[in-house]
């Protein structure tokens, strides 16, 4: 699997797994326990979580997925911007890692910004890192001009984002701004939650390389060396389907036809939220 440096030099694979509703019915546990073992199998090690994904329920989910096997796995998890003050922060912290049954978050990102100074969380988030709990932290839903707020000399990890085919939105200055800082941005959503994959231009696409919509989308989001992408796949199939789309390469053709149908931005757009 191709890697991706985080901006300490820590290099993680391009395609990791979501977890948003996992966890949420009790009927599909088993299935959605064997489809994160089974993309850790498949290289797709980086895990993303949040204490707000039903609850607390996905950690937990996590947290069972990968018993027995915590060191092969990179994991990441969020704060709510609501327990994102100086003690909130560290006992959310220690909250999510009781859940994930482990003793470090590899990644610990703030998940959007709310009313707390972002100067108070990213000390929290440092002062985690200090003491071991968590490996480094980051940020999420954070525009170009969030990032400027950051406290001086304080650098995330990444910035995970909203984007694919249909939100481009971050390619216009984010995408470049997190680059010349040498941050790489984390893709959420990378197939729109599935509304995508219905779309025409995608179809003639995965026809064209015998494949399918989600592997052209997911192709897509991963051109860029310095883009992770967290799709969340709650069956197997879905899961080495996704590991596939790692390997393909998409043509100058394919590029163009996708431009055409999903056109990239041309001016600034704020920064769009699921
Ligand atoms: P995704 O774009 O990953 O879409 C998930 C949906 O796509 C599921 O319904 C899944 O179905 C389906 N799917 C996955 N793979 C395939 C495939 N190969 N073929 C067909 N359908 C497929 O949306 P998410 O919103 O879940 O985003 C991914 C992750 O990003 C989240 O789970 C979460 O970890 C993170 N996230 C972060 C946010 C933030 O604010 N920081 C906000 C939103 C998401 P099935 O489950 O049946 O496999």
């Amino acid at each position: 699997m191709r890697t991706v440096n985080l901006h300490s030099g820590t290099a993680v694979p391009a395609l990791g797994q979501g977890t948003w509703h996992m966890g949420d019915d009790p009927a599909r546990r088993d299935q959605e326990l064997d489809a994160l073992r089974a993309g850790v199998d498949l290289g797709m090690t980086l895990i993303d979580t949040a204490e707000m994904y039903g609850n607390g329920a996905a950690e937990q989910l996590v947290g069972e997925a990968v018993k027995g096997r915590r060191d092969e796995v990179f994991l990441v998890s969020k704060v709510l911007p609501s327990n994102a003050d100086r003690r909130g922060t560290v006992q959310a912290c220690r909250a999510s890692l009781r859940r994930l049954d482990t003793d470090r978050i590899d990644l610990y990102l703030l998940h959007w910004r709310g009313s707390v100074p972002l100067t108070e969380t990213v000390e929290a988030l440092e002062s985690l890192v200090r003491e071991g709990s968590v490996g480094a932290w980051g940020v999420s839903n954070l525009d170009a001009d969030d990032l400027d707020d950051l406290p001086t000399g304080a650098v995330p990890e990444t910035d995970q984002v909203l984007y694919n085919l249909s939100r481009r939105g971050p390619e216009f200055d984010l995408l470049p701004r997190c680059r010349e800082a040498s941050v790489p941005l984390m893709a959420y959503s990378p197939v729109e939650q599935g509304r995508l994959l219905d779309h025409p231009a995608l179809g003639a696409v995965a026809s064209a390389h015998r494949v399918t919509p989600a592997q052209v989308a997911l192709a897509w989001v991963l051109r860029h060396p310095d883009v992770v992408a967290i799709p969340k796949a709650s069956s197997v199939a879905h899961v080495e389907e996704n590991r596939a789309a790692a390997e393909l390469a998409l043509t100058v053709e394919d590029l163009a036809l996708l431009d055409d149908a999903f056109p990239p931005p041309k001016r600034k757009r704020p920064l769009e939220i699921l």
